[in-house]
């Protein structure tokens, strides 16, 4: 740890973030501000508690400044009437600037969240790619013509929907951020995005792009604060024309209620509690590896997590054993650490909520195979939980049922195929699943069963900017990414040409 924090200087790694009196401030029509109520948040490391920043805190006044610059460069600017070519190269830019200071995004990322710099590289090229991917798409034909009666020719267009409120969350910030903008902006339309209280370092600093590269003042605005507050003033705004939100199920139930003021347009992409089903066919050691990554990835903190492990009876003894010895060799630690391989819970808030649930595992008469609470000595003064594993459960347990988004890990037992689908598909959500076999067919059967929008086999995680992504159930409304998340920004235009120019004749008179 000494080594680690020699090596971690916050104030340089943020050296390029912009200041206003010592406080990060966030972008609003093309300027950088404080809070119109001059509120101010301290951002700690969530490695070892300490201070790495102080941000304006906005109010619902800061998220109605930014709605109304947004509306005022959609319906007035010349964001409109720039043509798809010239928010492609705009949107291209900005991907090479990203991998230009992809090392500087990484080591934000890893200062603001805790998460190791190989999970932020990732991100950060992920995040380049992602832009890229919207850049290309921008200039792509996106109508239908219709082969409808003489006289008439039918086709569509799609146009942007308008002023985009985008509430984002802690666990992937550059990432998140990037899945909103990238395909908003590639379709015309324009963003007012709100980062998570906990984790605004990454967009303000890809606000810097945006100024750099002289995005029209409005069409993309930062705004700072609390969700309660400037959340809720986003997704209510009678201003806003769609909300896209990535989150909590329990957050997004009260978007799509604040969304009803005017019938936005509303994208939710949810949690989960998603099933990895093992079967004893499958290649042992990649499901093993898998089980790992699928759960312990980001400490756990993955809207997609397999944090439910569904293993078939007759190999769970010997699968258990591997992956519980290679679950207590995971090195957890600070981010900054080369040898790190999971990094600590965001903050104490939500490290105490994973404790909870880990306390109520073991009430609920669950097994504890590892792991099982915080960690101290030289992680003390961090957020950080060991691994923890839980055998023996039943479905109704609270522990099997919600969400933890944390390193925990539920293991439940299936005797045959039905049986395994059954179980995995008993839950209120429906994000992501995995199977793993060696039979390709039970292995398209199962999936097809599951009720989820994401499902892998013989893998676990890989996600790509060129296919959809969301839920069914309750984790969420709509799908991000490829071209599905590119038409979530916009509106369908029939349009109807009349080729022979006479009157119709309907009325005599
Ligand atoms: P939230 O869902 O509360 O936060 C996500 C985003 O929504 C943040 O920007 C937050 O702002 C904002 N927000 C919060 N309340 C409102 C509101 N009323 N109106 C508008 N925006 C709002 O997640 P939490 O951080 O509280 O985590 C709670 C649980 O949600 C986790 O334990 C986990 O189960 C789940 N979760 C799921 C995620 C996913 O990717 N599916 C991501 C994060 C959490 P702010 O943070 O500034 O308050």
């Amino acid at each position: 740890m000494q080594t680690t924090d020699r090596i971690v200087n916050a104030d340089e790694i943020l050296k390029d973030l912009p200041r206003i009196n010592g406080v990060v401030p966030m972008y609003v029509d093309g300027n950088w501000r404080l809070a119109a109520e001059g509120d101010r948040r301290e951002l700690d490391n969530p490695a070892n508690g300490r201070v790495i920043a102080t941000v304006a805190e906005g109010t619902a006044a800061d998220a109605e400044a930014a709605i109304l610059a947004a509306r005022r460069a959609f319906d007035e600017g010349p964001w409109g009437s720039m043509s798809a070519a010239d928010r492609a190269a705009l949107l291209f830019k900005l991907a090479d600037a990203i991998d230009a200071h992809r090392d500087e995004f990484m080591r934000i990322e890893t200062l603001n969240n805790g998460k190791p710099l190989r999970e932020t590289e990732y991100d950060a090229v992920d995040a380049a790619n992602c832009f890229r991917y919207y850049a290309g798409l921008a200039t792509k034909p996106h109508g239908q013509t219709f082969d409808v009666p003489a006289p008439s020719q039918t086709f569509t267009v799609r146009e942007p929907i308008g002023v985009c409120g985008q509430i984002i969350p802690w666990n992937y910030p550059l990432l998140m951020a990037t899945w909103k903008l990238a395909p908003a902006l590639a379709a015309g339309n324009v963003c007012v995005l709100k980062p998570s209280e906990l984790t605004p370092l990454s967009a303000i600093r890809l606000a810097t792009l945006f100024e750099q590269f002289e995005f029209p003042p409005g069409v993309v605005n930062i705004v700072l604060g609390a969700g309660a507050t400037v959340g809720h003033a986003i997704a209510a705004s009678t201003l806003v024309d769609k909300v896209a939100f990535t989150g909590g199920t329990k957050t997004g139930r009260s978007i799509m209620t604040d969304a009803t003021t005017n019938l936005k347009k509303i994208s939710l992409e949810l949690g989960g509690k998603s099933p990895n089903v093992v079967f004893a066919d499958a290649n042992f050691d990649t499901a093993v590896d898998y089980a790992l990554f699928g759960i312990f990835a980001n400490a756990g903190q993955v809207c997609s997590a397999g944090s439910r492990l569904i293993v078939e009876r007759s190999l769970h003894d010997r699968f258990l054993e591997r992956l519980v010895e290679r679950t207590k060799k995971i090195r957890v630690g600070n981010g900054f650490d080369p040898q790190t391989e999971m990094g600590p819970i965001i903050s104490s808030v939500h490290r105490e909520r994973v404790e909870d649930y880990i306390g109520t595992g073991r009430a609920e008469g669950a097994k504890l195979l590892c792991g099982g609470g915080r960690l101290g000595g030289a992680l003390a003064d961090g957020n950080f939980i060991a691994p923890t594993i839980f055998d023996d459960t039943s479905p109704s347990m609270r522990i099997v049922q919600e969400e933890i988004f944390g390193p925990v890990l539920v293991v439940q037992t299936f005797e045959n195929e039905a049986q395994a689908i059954a179980l995995a598909n008993d839950t209120i959500y429906g994000l992501a699943g995995a199977v793993f076999t060696q039979d390709i067919a039970k292995a398209h059967r199962v999936i097809r069963k599951m009720r989820a929008g994401i499902t892998w086999i013989n893998t676990y995680h890989p996600t790509y900017n060129e296919a959809p992504w969301g839920g069914y159930k309750q984790s969420g409304i709509g799908r991000e990414l490829g071209t599905y998340g590119y038409d979530a920004y916009t509106e369908v235009k029939q349009i109807n040409v009349n080729l022979d120019v006479e009157p119709s004749g309907w009325f005599s008179g």
